[in-house]
């Protein structure tokens, strides 16, 4: 067996190769290549897929996330509620602005735990920032209420949950603003880096398109200090391609996390776990385990690869030093990030290589 790679972006791009290399050629040979007709065309498909009425495509998750506070008017001497347990882009999206995280304990699913949010709230709060993380729906039913009983904004960061649902209701849809990333290793990937925002309000819609390219609605005419975030042609061609196989990767995701639902037996290890109510679009499969560099180093002997997400929570990493929150302070957040583990997982994983891994994790004896 050859080195198994946590991730293989390569297997994903060869199941369409056709699709994508007739679609690269058209955007080359057009000759028009940022904000042009097919990053409408994009920006259409994907609210459609979303359910919501806008989506406005900017070049990168991060910039979805800082760009969304902006234009709901968060920033310095305001507080945003976050989980402590996110990839540190979703607290950058807040501090950017000059806003504050205030962190929050995840569950038992990697999500924000909905029992904890309240005591955080202050007079300075102003959002709440949920996260779906690792492709699963967060608790959204008690978030939104507590949103609407505080009257705060309610921004979804939905870089690792694209079309995961609460409740039958796509993930993204629930607030104000839904952000994702197009990052080639995220569920919907692009071939570069790439971004979007999804909204119900024109307002914001607006707000954002014009925001996006230097504040400027009409060329050479800027309202507002704006920057340059702009989707690509390129980029919004190639994701339309893809947007039209998702439920198939998807499917494909979900068979081979079934499996290893089913077969992983190992009492060392704790396996991912599935909320009523939520669907997991499975960007990473996370286990957990009290050994996690033993077993990484007898997975790296089988030639198995394996990734942590995320060794250093945002509040103990060098960055964030300046918010003065010791360690210690998210005992949940603190343990999984000594624990958990992202086994290989990705489209076009064959049969043989999830067997293999599986053999390998159940074979471990520490
Ligand atoms: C990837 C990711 C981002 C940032 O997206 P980029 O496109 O890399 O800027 C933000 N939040 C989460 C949870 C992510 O996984």
């Amino acid at each position: 067996m050859d080195y198994i790679m946590p991730n293989r972006m390569d297997r994903g791009f060869y199941q369409y190769q056709k699709e994508f290399e007739n679609k690269a050629i058209e955007v080359l040979r057009s000759g028009w290549y940022v904000l042009g007709k097919e990053v409408r065309a994009f920006e259409e498909k994907f609210a459609d897929y979303v359910g919501a009425n806008y989506c406005v495509g900017l070049a990168s998750g991060l910039d979805a996330l800082w760009i969304a506070f902006r234009v709901l008017g968060i920033g310095a001497g305001d507080e945003v509620i976050v989980q402590g347990n996110t990839y540190i882009a979703s607290v950058m999206g807040i501090t950017i602005n000059g806003a504050t995280p205030v962190f929050v304990e995840p569950d038992e699913y990697y999500n924000i735990d909905v029992t904890q949010i309240e005591q955080k709230i202050t007079k300075r709060t102003k959002a709440i920032l949920v996260v779906h993380l690792y492709g699963q729906a967060s608790n959204m039913e008690p978030i939104v209420r507590i949103a609407h009983k505080y009257g705060l904004k309610l921004v979804e960061d939905c870089a690792q949950s694209h079309g995961a649902c609460f409740n039958s209701k796509t993930t993204g849809t629930f607030g104000d603003i839904g952000c994702f990333s197009f990052y080639p290793s995220k569920n919907l990937g692009a071939f570069g880096d790439g971004g979007a925002i999804v909204t119900n309000s024109a307002k914001i819609a607006d707000d954002v398109r014009v925001f996006r390219n230097y504040g400027s609605e009409k060329r050479y005419y800027n309202k507002v200090v704006g920057t340059n975030s702009r989707l690509d042609e390129m980029q919004a061609g190639l994701l339309r391609v893809k947007l039209t196989h998702i439920k198939e990767l998807e499917e494909e995701k979900r068979g081979i996390c079934l499996r290893y639902l089913e077969k992983l037996q190992n009492k060392e290890i704790i396996l991912p776990q599935i909320r009523n109510g939520s669907t997991h679009i499975w960007h990473q499969f996370v286990i957990r385990t009290k050994k996690r560099d033993a077993l990484i180093n007898y997975l790296k002997q089988k030639k198995i690869g394996t990734i942590i997400h995320y060794p250093i929570p945002p509040h103990l990493s060098e960055a964030y030093q300046y918010l003065e929150i010791p360690e210690g302070s998210l005992p949940v957040t603190e343990d999984y990030a000594k624990s958990v583990l992202s086994i290989p997982l990705f489209n076009g994983m064959t049969r043989e290589e999830q067997e293999y891994v599986i053999t390998a994790i159940n074979e471990w004896k520490n």
